[in-house]
């Protein structure tokens, strides 16, 4: 089989024009970057606002192996499938970073005959989007340093600042830095440290925000400091948030591209699924359903991080009912929670596979908890038996819960069809018993939210929280948190805050180890473990394969 940039270059892509008509979308709603790229402006929002929404759908997964599972591969091959049904859909993807394409996992664009186009453009500066929300985040902490210079009217603790530098890279060498070194006119000396884009609140609030208005509102309300006798301060205080909210004119709206089967996509927004909340922006989920009768879209990480996230704060905050909630599994990550090391996932091993398809009843019985109806998307390796796959099918049944085999990896559409019936059929028969409810309530305790979360969730025992976190706890608290919904940051490997523990681990008890308000993104962010919020490059980065021709053709990406 092709490279997924072999077949990506050997595509012949529509004019974005074309695609966009498709949606009934008219040229002036659109501004073009190039022939196969363009944003989509205000007037397509006016013009659609009466419009009923589509049905939407949620690709989440299991707990993954270090590669990832094929959550955006579905999402785009379910497109696809869509499409060869004769159903009107558009998928919602978040956009790629440039730091896990130069550093592991490669692009974010899907896989094999299931991949959003350019898949070059997407996966390196596409729009424009993270440098803009780069540069609104470094303008605050410029404002900030220079406040301190000027004066320091607010009086501002230089050790008690919050908000950081960012960059799309991985580099971990930024991760702890001192700047302002050099005398009295090269700034106050202090503690600093960058994190990478997609961890910034920026692109949190830029993924959250209904409109312009809404989104400076927000970007004011960043806590980044306090001050010496402990009061808080934000960006509006330091009159931030107007510039900030300029350099992200055009990032506030969603890019529309295309799959390899020429079927419309939005991607837009891309935060972290750990210290955020890890899906595409609300602006474009609530275009997309404007725009299609189904939109599929798609969580980060496993369904305890990125399904809990969309559904506990997206939705919630954003008025988003899911009709679906699909979960994608394969038999190498099964394998893996069975106990099989990296390197022996290829080979058949159905002992594991039993072992460790616990995992998958835990997200099966865990979306079910949402009231919204689940449906196992089996996404096919070339490696997979029919022994292992049949293990799979075995657990459905038991389960009781809709399934189907995709291979949108190898046919594209087609390879999907199989997944996209049983989608809108279950979509149409449990129409009447769909009543979505976020798993927790909005204003209980902060403690209790977390303790929902872990304990219908994860599985877990009961929560404890370390002497630091009680301190943040309190902070929190007083500044008006728990009125707001909780994103836990975790590993993504297990549904507990330990990594090593797969399958479905019982007994034991999730640590928070410290909280933070995300104020202007609207929640409040407790750390279960170590959370890498500037990630470093691995031994063998794929930038070092990455290379360009004489003839501008780009080579090496995946
Ligand atoms: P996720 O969104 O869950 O992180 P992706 O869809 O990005 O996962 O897929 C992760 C990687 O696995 C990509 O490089 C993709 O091309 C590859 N991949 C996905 N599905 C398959 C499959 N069925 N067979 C082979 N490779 C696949
Ligand atoms: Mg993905």
């Amino acid at each position: 089989m092709l490279t997924d940039i072999e077949i990506a270059q050997s595509t012949k892509l529509r004019p974005i024009a074309d695609v966009a008509g498709d949606l009934g979308i008219q040229e002036d709603e659109l501004e073009f970057y190039g022939k196969y790229k363009a944003k989509l402006n205000e007037s397509v929002f006016a013009r659609l606002k009466e419009r009923p929404d589509g049905k939407l759908i949620l690709v989440t997964a299991i707990n993954p192996t270090p590669a990832g599972e094929g959550k955006t591969t579905t999402t785009a091959g379910l497109g696809q499938a869509m499409a060869k049904i004769g159903k009107n859909a558009i998928i919602a993807l978040r956009e790629p970073s440039l730091g896990p394409v130069f550093g592991i996992k490669g692009g974010a664009a899907g896989g094999g005959y299931a991949q959003v186009l350019p898949m070059e453009d997407i996966n390196l500066h596409f729009t424009g989007d993270m440098h803009a929300i780069t540069s609104a985040n470094n303008l605050c902490c410029a404002m900030l340093d220079n406040h301190m210079q000027q004066g320091n009217a607010l009086g501002i603790d230089q050790r008690r600042i919050l908000i950081k530098r960012c960059l799309d890279m991985n580099d971990r060498a930024l991760r702890n830095i001192l700047v302002g070194l050099g005398g009295k006119v090269n700034g106050v000396p202090r503690e600093d440290g960058f994190i990478i884009t997609v961890a910034s609140e920026v692109m949190a609030i830029l993924c959250l925000a209904a409109d312009m208005q809404d989104l400076k509102a927000r970007l004011g309300n960043i806590l980044i400091a306090y001050t010496y006798d402990g009061r808080p301060v934000y960006a509006r205080d330091i009159k931030a948030e107007g510039a900030m909210a300029a350099l992200l004119k055009d990032a506030i709206n969603p890019n529309l591209v295309q799959t390899v089967e020429g079927t419309p996509a939005v991607m837009h927004g891309g935060p972290f699924a750990n210290i955020a909340h890890g899906c595409n922006s609300v602006r474009a989920t609530r275009l997309a359903l404007k725009l299609a009768d189904y939109c599929i879209t798609e969580a980060g990480f496993g369904s305890d991080l990125g399904a809990e996230k969309f559904l506990d704060i997206k939705c919630r905050m954003a008025g988003l009912a899911p009709s679906c909630v699909a979960v994608v599994a394969t038999v190498r990550a099964l394998k893996y929670n069975g106990g099989v090391p990296k390197a022996e996932l290829a080979e058949e091993n159905v002992e594991a596979l039993k072992k460790g398809i616990v995992n998958l009843e835990a997200h099966v019985e865990n979306m079910r908890k949402y009231g919204v109806p689940v449906v196992v998307a089996i996404n096919r390796f070339h490696t997979d038996t029919a022994a292992e796959l049949q293990v799979i099918d075995d657990c459905c049944r038991k389960l009781g819960v809709d399934y189907a085999l995709s291979e949108v990896f190898a046919k594209g559409g087609e390879g999907g069809m199989e997944l996209a019936k049983t989608i809108c059929s279950v979509i149409d028969r449990e129409k009447e018993n769909t009543h979505f409810a976020p798993i927790y309530p909005i204003d209980a305790a902060i403690e209790d939210k977390l303790k929902a979360i872990a304990g219908d969730i994860y599985g877990a025992d009961g929560v404890v929280f370390t002497n630091q976190a009680l301190k943040s706890l309190k902070e929190i608290k007083a500044l008006g948190g728990d009125s707001l919904p909780v994103c836990i940051a975790k590993t993504q490997y297990s549904l507990s805050d330990d990594p090593k523990l797969l399958g479905r681990p019982a007994g034991f008890r999730i640590t928070i180890r410290d909280l933070k308000l995300s104020s202007g993104a609207g929640f409040v962010v407790a750390y279960a473990g170590d959370i890498m919020t500037m990630p470093g490059l691995p031994k063998v980065p794929s930038a070092e394969k990455i290379d360009v021709d004489e003839n501008n053709v780009i080579h090496g990406l995946f």
